[in-house]
């Protein structure tokens, strides 16, 4: 089988193409490396099964051939994290909307069976917990720029489902949880690899507001693998799927607990949520997955704990060493709302 990832030399693409390939497939990257890195995949390119494709994703020049010749496509390709989307958010609503529009018209063209990456974003200010995938949706004021994100994803996914009801094109969405575990970077938001590396740089640990907001974690080795399900399970075509773990923990208790796991003594700074994001921001309190539907259709469950995220990106962080050259700056690094 011939799979193409766009997005492919990001965090949690890598992964995915590097599973893929252990399962025998022929892998395609696609990727721009505006935040995918070459290192990411460096492993992977002296497997003959497969190539990598410097481009993006909105090129219809590129993605047309590549996705003619998939069997199956992972469209993970995005502009992610906040402080690429508060910079540019013109750039972010447009290339996130071109890119999918481009990849979801060439499979329609072959009815290539394609995966539409998401997020928890689009779930907005629904506050009914767990969040099921048949839930309402509800965003705040285009003022307030975080929305952005959530509804041009949104407009992904109605475009992918509408590919499926209108012109068979096999989509499934994946609404993807905070994901976490080794090669992700702090630099873009992402708060548990940003306070780990806090933490090993002997810094103090930020966390927004006074902490009591929740997320929920799930490793990356999980998540790629219940992406994969998803491709594999018929029944999975013109559905959405949550992929995360359904295990709350207070932000202020991740950070207490990332502070025993390194062993680290500084101290827990709270910054009031005005000052990192501004007078606009909104931020979901709580914010859990349903995961029924993949247990009942995929029969997947996460196998990984908080502790274990934590060791396996503490241990990553040590063996790269990245983390004593990565931003620390707190006006470098500010507004973190993009998952995944
Ligand atoms: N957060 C924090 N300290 C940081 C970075 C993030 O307390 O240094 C908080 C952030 O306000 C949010 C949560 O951690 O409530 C998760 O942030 P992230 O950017 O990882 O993802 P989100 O789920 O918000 O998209």
């Amino acid at each position: 089988m011939e799979a193409l990832v766009t997005g492919g030399a990001g965090f949690i693409g890598s992964h995915l193409a590097s599973l893929l390939l252990a399962r025998g497939n022929r892998v395609t990257v696609l990727d721009d490396l505006s935040t995918g890195r070459r290192v990411n995949i460096e492993r992977l390119e002296s497997n003959d099964r497969f190539e990598f494709v410097r481009g993006s994703a909105h090129d219809a020049a590129v993605t047309d051939p590549l996705v003619s010749r998939a069997d199956v496509v992972f469209h993970l390709a995005a502009v992610v994290g906040v402080k690429r989307v508060v910079e540019d958010p013109v750039r972010a609503i447009e290339s996130n909307v071109a890119a999918t529009s481009c990849v979801l018209a060439a499979a329609a063209r072959t009815r290539t069976r394609i995966l539409l990456a998401s997020t928890s974003e689009v779930y907005g200010k629904h506050s009914d917990l767990p969040f099921e995938e048949s839930a309402d949706i509800g965003f705040g004021p285009p003022t307030a720029l975080r929305w952005a994100y959530a509804c041009a994803k949104a407009l992904d996914e109605w475009h992918a489902l509408a590919y499926w009801q209108h012109r068979g094109t096999p989509a499934t969405v994946i609404r993807l949880f905070n994901v976490a575990g080794p090669r992700q970077l702090g630099d873009y938001g992402m708060v548990l690899p940003r306070l780990v590396g806090q933490a090993l740089r002997g810094e103090a640990l930020t966390v927004y507001g006074d902490g009591t907001q929740t997320r929920t974690f799930i490793h990356v080795d999980d998540a790629i693998r219940a992406l994969a399900a998803c491709a594999d399970h018929q029944e999975a075509v013109g559905q959405i799927f949550n992929i995360g773990s359904d295990h709350e923990v207070r932000i202020i208790d991740l950070a207490e607990l990332i502070r025993a796991r390194v062993g680290a003594s500084g101290p827990i700074e709270f910054i009031p949520f005005e000052t990192v994001y501004g007078d606009r921001f909104e931020d979901m309190m709580r914010r859990v997955p349903s995961l029924a539907k993949l247990k009942s259709v995929i029969g997947f469950e996460p196998s990984h704990d908080l502790a274990s995220i934590i060791d396996d990106v503490i241990a990553d962080m040590r063996r790269r060493q990245e983390f004593v050259a990565s931003v620390s700056s707190e006006s470098e690094v500010s507004v973190p709302f993009v998952s995944p």
